[in-house]
């Protein structure tokens, strides 16, 4: 298990459009093995490469649920319908707000195995990978949000 140092709100690689993949190898593997760590000893449900200042496009994701990706390369491919509810960020750390997002989405990637996949996902999955798949093109769920604010505690 290995922890990474998450960045916050002011460092420029949270602000980079991230590079595609051109293929899962095995330190990949284990980059991403780091993410899922990294994210839960921070009990987040949602991490992006770039929050540990890697520029390349890899999400982990576990809505506490039952639903684990990794996605490698992802692309949302539809949307539908429409959603409001809160959200928090590892980066932006103490802060919320509210953010507008599709009720269902569907998104294909490429899993820690290299191999292709895709998933159709509603309510609370959707609104975590879409936030996720944001911050591979540098944007935080607070440029949508409305109520930014500190987190009620
Ligand atoms: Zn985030």
């Amino acid at each position: 298990m290995a922890l990474r140092n998450i960045k916050t709100e002011g460092n420029p690689v949270l602000r980079t459009v991230c590079k595609n993949v051109p293929e899962v190898t095995d330190s990949l593997k284990r980059l991403i093995d780091d993410m899922f760590d990294t994210m839960y000893d921070s009990n987040g449900v949602g991490l992006a490469a770039p929050q540990i200042g890697i520029v390349k496009r890899i999400v982990v994701i576990d809505d506490t649920e039952g639903h684990k990706y990794a996605m490698v390369n992802p692309v949302i491919t539809e949307t539908s319908g429409e959603q409001i509810s809160q959200e928090g960020c590892l980066s932006l750390p103490g802060f919320a707000g509210r953010v507008k997002r599709p009720l269902k989405v569907t998104v294909k990637a490429l899993d820690r195995d290299g191999k292709e996949f895709t998933v159709e996902a509603e309510g609370f999955l959707a609104v975590i990978m879409c936030h996720e798949i944001d911050h591979l093109d540098g944007i935080l769920y607070k440029d949508k949000a409305f109520e930014y604010g500190a987190a009620q505690k």
